[in-house]
């Protein structure tokens, strides 16, 4: 099958030398993309596919300029969260079978999964992740990706409590930590993921060893709520199949890189310390983010993340230096919405006026983005055909995220802690928001056909910067 696009972002490569001043991007025009080291150009290159269209533009960019390579253990990577729109999914497939057939470069999809083990004589959960194919999971596809929120609520479940801004666990673990559990096992040149978790038929796990844990780490949650948040998580799998790389892409067999030999330990490889795997990493930032850009550089250059405390289980691996070549080339919303239009046929299928992106209804959109979703959410649907529709109560949905956060928020009477009624109001609940936050989903939701309510809601909370979104 043969793909045709236009305006591909001309992309040469230099093996070194300066980076011209940032230009205006002019299609047209060829650009050369610039190692900031020349030893980047042997080092692996791993393109973090967002599933949105700056980050597919520039995927193509990076295949149509020849610099991407299967041999180098080059790879693209999709952290799926359960919580895109499915247009997202189909988008996402596209493009994988676009790099795969076309470009002959691995493509993979994972997901964040729980497995249980025993740790210090305790049964216990464990954080790791799965290999999915680009189809829906079902009985018949049980290896299929998940989208009705699946991933996301056993995260929440996982770790007994919700995301907020400050603690971006969804990120942290569904993304950060995913891609590189995923790297450390890629990079070790291996045919296959080793199973994980025991071999029993049923979960291991029960509530006395549920509640005494909690409470030796320091948790006060009352036990029968406690239960009630875990019960999710103990309702998943309790390991993580044996799995074959060659079942999820074709082409993860033809790596041949001198530059990983040596690297591995106990089957694995590191991405820290001396004998970290070093690799060229690749985001869809474009040139009018400079705040997400000027974040990028500081990781690269003096890993802030660890460096003000940050968790090192989640923060930027040693080895990573990350390159944004649309920003490079000056690429602005506008030109990518331009690219997908002349493109039309491989575009993503959804309007490009609404923000469906990475998760539906992500809490930091801002209420502006959301009020704007739920408003035109029933209005773009109709317009697609039926399998890029939304189900009800699933993350594209605002009805999930209000349930999601009247199960997982922490409902301070039911805890049995003093609220200050005042700022608390008639709903104590802590939820994606913070208990002081003016805003909830339960709000949002029960706000969607009531229009003057929801424009009150739209002034209240500005979009904040999420490094998943594109
Ligand atoms: S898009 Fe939002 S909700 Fe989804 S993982 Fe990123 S920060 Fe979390």
């Amino acid at each position: 099958m043969k793909f045709e696009f236009v305006n591909i972002p001309q992309l040469g490569i230099a093996r070194g030398g300066r980076r011209a001043a940032k230009p205006q991007y002019n299609p047209e025009k060829r650009y050369v993309f610039h190692y900031d080291v020349r030893e980047h150009l042997i080092q692996p290159h791993v393109v973090k596919f967002s599933g949105g269209r700056s980050s597919g533009m520039l995927l193509l960019a990076l295949l149509n300029g020849g610099v991407l390579r299967a041999d180098r253990g080059d790879v693209v990577v999709f952290n799926n969260t359960s919580a895109e729109h499915p247009a997202t999914y189909d988008f996402a497939a596209r493009l994988k079978k676009i790099t795969e057939q076309e470009y002959g470069i691995p493509f993979f999809w994972t997901e964040f999964q729980t497995y249980e083990d025993a740790v210090n004589g305790d049964w216990v959960r464990l954080p790791s992740y799965r290999l999915v194919n680009a189809r829906p999971y079902s009985d018949k596809n049980p290896d299929g990706y998940h989208s009705g929120g699946e991933v996301f609520e056993e995260l929440i479940s996982w770790k007994k409590f919700l995301p907020n801004q400050f603690k971006r666990i969804c990120t942290a673990e569904m993304k950060l930590f995913v891609t590189k559990e995923f790297l450390r096992d890629w990079f070790a040149r291996k045919p296959s993921i080793d199973r994980l978790g025991h071999y029993y038929e049923h979960s291991m796990q029960d509530n006395e060893t549920i509640t005494r844990l909690h409470k030796r780490n320091g948790g006060a949650t009352p036990d029968n709520i406690l239960l009630q948040k875990t019960a999710y998580v103990r309702s998943r799998p309790t390991f993580r199949p044996h799995q074959e790389y060659a079942t999820f892409s074709e082409l993860s067999g033809k790596v041949n890189n001198s530059d990983l030999d040596g690297k591995q330990r106990g089957g694995r490889v590191a991405l820290e310390g001396d004998h970290c795997v070093d690799y060229a990493a690749f985001v869809g930032f474009r040139g009018d983010e400079p705040a997400r850009l000027a974040r990028m550089k500081a990781r690269n250059y003096d890993r802030v993340e660890l460096d003000n405390g940050g968790d090192p289980h989640i923060a930027a691996p040693e080895g990573e230096y990350v390159y944004a070549p649309l920003a490079d080339m000056g690429i602005t919303k506008e030109d990518v919405f331009a690219f997908w239009r002349e493109n039309k046929k491989h575009d993503l299928r959804l309007p490009h006026q609404v923000n469906f992106s990475n998760c539906v209804f992500c809490f930091l959109k801002g209420s502006g983005n959301l009020v704007d979703n739920i408003a035109s959410r029933e209005k773009v649907e109709k317009r697609l055909p039926k399998k890029f529709q939304s189900r009800p109560d699933t993350p594209a949905d605002i009805a999930w995220w209000a349930n999601i956060e009247q199960k997982y928020g922490r409902d301070l009477r039911r805890e049995g802690r003093t609220i200050n009624s005042e700022t608390a109001g008639e709903n104590p609940i802590v939820g994606f928001w913070g208990m002081n936050g003016k805003l909830s989903y339960k709000q949002l939701a029960e706000s969607r056909c009531k229009p003057e309510k929801l424009s009150i809601i739209r002034e209240e909370n500005a979009a904040l910067p999420c490094d998943c979104t594109d």
